[in-house]
């Protein structure tokens, strides 16, 4: 898991993605927010139908930012999507929601931002290397603090 992470982490950064497009794609079966799609499926082992086109990357990141809902809701995202779609940490990135009875809302923001993507994976990595949130947190802070959007407004650990 660690390795595949770090060979996604790598991959992103040489594929340049970067900021959050708007596109918005056409499904009959989903929500539509603010160009971001939201689809629910049984469980976090179940990824929507919005990742059939997708590499199998963004799977894994999917897979690992959807079982990370602990560390990803402490960790601010700095792609601008507190102000543009109301997110509230990098976790909403990828989740919207999950319910009781362990079925899950994903949101399909992260397929189109390198920045989310970045940001989970890089704190994935670190949480798995043994790092606190805490640590973690002042990380990707400093990381991200110049020339990026605004971070979401995460409340402090
Ligand atoms: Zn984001």
């Amino acid at each position: 898991m660690k390795k595949s992470l770090f060979l996604i982490l790598t991959l992103l950064i040489s594929t340049a993605l970067a900021g959050c497009s708007s596109e918005s794609e056409e499904e009959a079966h989903v929500e539509h927010v603010n160009g971001d799609i939201r689809e629910e499926t049984a469980s976090v082992s179940t990824l929507p139908s919005f990742m059939d086109d997708k590499p199998q990357e963004m799977h894994d990141i999917y897979m690992a930012a959807a079982q990370s809902k602990e560390l990803l809701e402490n960790i601010p995202c700095y792609c601008g999507c507190g102000e543009s779609v109301g997110h509230r940490d990098n976790y909403d990135c990828f989740v919207n929601k999950t319910n009781e009875d362990g079925s899950i809302v994903w949101d399909d923001h992260g397929t189109k931002c390198g920045v989310c993507m970045e940001i989970a994976a890089q704190s994935i990595i670190d949480y798995q290397d043994g790092k606190s949130i805490k640590e973690i947190r002042e990380t990707i802070d400093s990381t991200y603090e110049n020339g990026y959007a605004e971070p979401t407004p995460t409340p402090a650990l």
